[in-house]
């Protein structure tokens, strides 16, 4: 007995049910698997639901790398991860350079081009098990477990070759990032908040001497 999954008119499946004894079914039998089928409906919208709902809060819709959400949830895991095993954990932060202009100059659409081009050249250089993420508008977040400060910088010099070489269209001037790196082994009291804060005072460093370049963290800053 074939029963069709019918949701708004659309065939989404059939529920197929069978016996060893030819001519099993009966009419009430039909009607219980109709009953049956409803439910089995609602089950398997629920999981797609739940799949998307889920899909959307992890991926940055324009870029489709990590969410801020994902880098939340999945940033404090590697945190404590780091802090559990005694290991050097690196955040880098990178914001676009007058990003603004970009914007202003070519349009609102050539801005978000920048944003997926990029969002996708970084893709092919981090490791499977670094976390990329968009964490603002034009800023990105990197999470290098098992990483000290001098391999962050090669990581991100690696990054930034890969970004200079990108062609934007119509694009005319050089689209460039500034970044912060911090580097270290949570302690006690640290938390990746803590982390990340001072990998956003590097950048700001990067900000307020030229752009176009990375700080590593260091408390003289502050
Ligand atoms: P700075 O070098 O100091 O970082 O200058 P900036 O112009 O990059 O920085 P500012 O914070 O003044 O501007 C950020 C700009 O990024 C403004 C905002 O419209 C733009 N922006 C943020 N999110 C998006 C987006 O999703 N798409 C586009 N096209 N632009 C965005
Ligand atoms: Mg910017
Ligand atoms: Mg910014």
């Amino acid at each position: 007995m074939g029963i069709p999954l019918i949701h708004y008119g659309d065939v989404i499946g059939i529920m197929a049910l069978d016996s060893l004894k030819p001519g099993a079914y009966r009419q009430y039998h039909i009607e219980l698997a109709q009953v049956i089928a409803v439910h089995v409906v609602i089950a398997l919208e629920n999981a797609r639901l739940h799949e998307k709902a889920y899909k959307m809060a992890m991926e940055d819709a324009l870029t489709k790398i990590g969410s801020r959400y994902r880098f939340q949830m999945e940033g404090r895991i590697m945190f404590e991860t780091a802090r559990r095993a005694k290991s050097s954990i690196s955040f880098i932060i990178f914001d676009i350079d007058h990003f603004k202009k970009v914007n202003d100059n070519y349009g609102h659409l050539s801005g978000d081009s920048v944003l997926q081009m990029m969002a996708k050249a970084v893709s092919e250089e981090v490791r499977i098990i670094d976390l990329f993420a968009r964490y603002g508008g034009e800023e990105f977040v990197v999470i290098l477990p098992e990483t000290e400060d001098s391999a962050a910088l090669t990581v991100f010099k690696r990054i930034n070759n890969k970004l200079a070489g990108i062609n934007y269209p119509r694009i005319k001037e050089r689209v460039t990032v500034s970044a912060g790196v911090f580097s270290g082994i949570p302690e006690k009291d640290d938390s990746m908040e803590t982390f990340v804060s001072r990998a956003d005072e590097a950048l700001y460093f990067s900000k307020n001497n030229g752009r176009n370049r990375i700080t590593l963290y260091s408390s003289q800053q502050s």
